[in-house]
Order: C-alpha cells, then sequence, then structure tokens
C-alpha cells in the first residue's frame, strides 16, 4: 500500500509541511522542506524531510530518499559557514528501538563545535573487537538476509512490522 502524502493530521512533520504549525524554514522545494530543530544540539541543528508522509527510511522509496540526502548535502557548506562549525554530522532514527520519537521520516543536520565533541563518539571505547571470522559470519548472514529481503520486496510489497 502507498503510504499518503502529508495528510496525516497526527505527525506534527506532516502538520508543519501543512502550514499548521510554526516553523523556522531554511529551504522548499516541491519534494522536501528543511527547517531548524526546535529543540537543538547545537545551533543551527536542521531537520531535512520528505515532504510525503514515510515512518522511516526503510519505507521511503530510492529516488525520494536520493532527494533527501542531495538536499542535506546542499544545505552542508552553508550551515558551516553559518555557525562557524568545520564538522557537521548526521543522523537519521529510524524505529523506536534506535530513539526515533517523530515517525517521518527525517535527517538530522548537526553542527559540531570544536568544544562540545558529538555525543556518539565511533569506535565506543568499550566494545570489543570481533575475530575475523566472527565478522565473516556476520557478514555471511547479513549478506543472505539482504538477498532475501529483496526477493521478498520483488514479489510483495513490504509490509510495515506491527511496532517499529
Ligand atoms: P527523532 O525522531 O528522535 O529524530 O526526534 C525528532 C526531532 O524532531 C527532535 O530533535 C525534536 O526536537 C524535533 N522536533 C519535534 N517537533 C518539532 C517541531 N515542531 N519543530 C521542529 N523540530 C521538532
Ligand atoms: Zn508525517
Amino acid at each position: 500500500m502507498a503510504p499518503n502524502p502529508n495528510d496525516n493530521p497526527t505527525c506534527i512533520f506532516c502538520r508543519i509541511i501543512g502550514g499548521d504549525e510554526m516553523v523556522s524554514v531554511i529551504h522548499e522545494d516541491d519534494e522536501i522542506i528543511a527547517f531548524l530543530d526546535i529543540q537543538p544540539l547545537h545551533p543551527g541543528h536542521v531537520l531535512v524531510v520528505p515532504k510525503a508522509h514515510y515512518k522511516n527510511l526503510f519505507y521511503v522509496p530510492d529516488e525520494l530518499a536520493t532527494r533527501t540526502f542531495a538536499v542535506a548535502k546542499r544545505i552542508m557548506p552553508g550551515l558551516r559557514k553559518a555557525t562557524g562549525c568545520r564538522a557537521v554530522n548526521l543522523f537519521s532514527p529510524n524505529g523506536a528501538d534506535g530513539g526515533q520519537d517523530v515517525f517521518h521520516f527525517h535527517l538530522h543536520l548537526i553542527p559540531v563545535p570544536r568544544d562540545a565533541p558529538f555525543p556518539l563518539q565511533l569506535p565506543d571505547p568499550g566494545a570489543a573487537v570481533p575475530s575475523r571470522s566472527q565478522l565473516d559470519v556476520m557478514s555471511t548472514h547479513v549478506i543472505r538476509c539482504i538477498h532475501d529481503e529483496a526477493e521478498q520486496a520483488s514479489e510483495a510489497p513490504a509490509e510495515e512490522p506491527a511496532a517499529v
């Protein structure tokens, strides 16, 4: 089933796109809007949002995902200049377990000041380093699952899981 564009009244981003909420826009075209996050991690924190309502990246059509990333890339240099930050991080939670709060796909563009390291630093100093054979077992498993899912998607459109 095709997700509905823009008329999900319970979705804050649909309401913003529909003009029903105050927002500070920095980019808008037919398909994408970008605006300042209402509670920025750092000043200049931007959200890049496709106007059509898709729960998260799992459901966004490839072309629209590409457009969203292209708009993010177009914004980044100006955001770096505007904030004086040398780094701009991309972040996108895709599912409640990953911390997603607004279930309308969006990319965070977060300028990172020199004296305020990004909260997520990788590798995590406490993370173990698996053996090569463990990594190879995992990569084989993931490759198989990617094939399975791609095959399934070509046979029938993906159903959204009950909980994300
Ligand atoms: P998440 O789904 O975890 O990426 O969180 C949603 C993000 O949307 C948070 O960073 C919020 O501060 C931001 N947000 C929620 N409501 C608004 C709003 N009305 N205007 C701008 N940003 C918002
Ligand atoms: Zn929405």
